[in-house]
């Protein structure tokens, strides 16, 4: 596809999940931004085509961008590695951080199904019980997520991207939890 219709993809995209968050209020300030606090190492992938927001105009001075190459279940998949400076403006936030901690992959069936991300254990929210969530989150977050990965998997590479995130993210996990002496996923 075009950069020209990535970026309005992209920008329908932000727009559905809006100024939505985890939380009803900031949840940054339950836990000074713990997402946000990574070092020059730490990022995340930005999804396929979401590059050609971040390679020009003022985004592009927040962000370094590395090609990657991540191992899914099936071909590897190509894909760009966003590194930030902790400290980007919320409007120019990549669509992973927009989603955290959720992750959205596709079930059986082939549709979308929004878990928490495996990965996400520096976020305090992750550990709440089902219950205390639901009790504190606000619905229309993970609603949101919904709705605009519904409309971003029909563009091409969305599907294979989101198994290849889904494994990778199993495996993080797996791994973390032998060295924490957990093993469920
Ligand atoms: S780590 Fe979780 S609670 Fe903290 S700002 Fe990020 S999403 Fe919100
Ligand atoms: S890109 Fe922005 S929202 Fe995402 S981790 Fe960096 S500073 Fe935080």
């Amino acid at each position: 596809m075009e950069p020209k219709q990535w970026s309005k993809v992209y920008k329908k995209v932000y727009k559905i999940i809006g100024k939505k968050t985890p939380l009803y209020g900031d949840c940054g300030l339950l836990c000074q931004k713990a997402c946000c606090q990574g070092d020059s190492k730490d990022g995340m992938l930005l999804f396929p085509g979401e590059e050609v927001i971040f390679m020009k105009g003022p985004v592009a001075s927040y962000f370094s961008l590395t090609p990657v190459t991540i191992k899914g279940t099936a071909d590897p998949i190509k894909a760009v590695f966003a590194v930030c400076n902790g400290t980007c403006p919320r409007k120019y936030r990549p669509l992973s951080c927009r989603i955290f901690p959720f992750l959205p992959i596709i079930d059986a069936s082939g549709a979308v199904e929004v878990i928490k991300d495996p990965r996400a254990s520096i976020c305090p929210l992750v550990h709440l019980e089902e219950e205390d969530f639901h009790g504190v989150s606000d619905p229309s977050f993970k609603d949101s997520i919904y709705e605009a990965f519904d409309y971003l998997i029909q563009y091409p590479g969305i599907r294979e991207f989101l198994d290849a995130i889904y494994h990778n993210a199993k495996e993080v996990k797996l791994i973390r939890d032998l060295f924490t002496g957990k093993n469920s996923i």
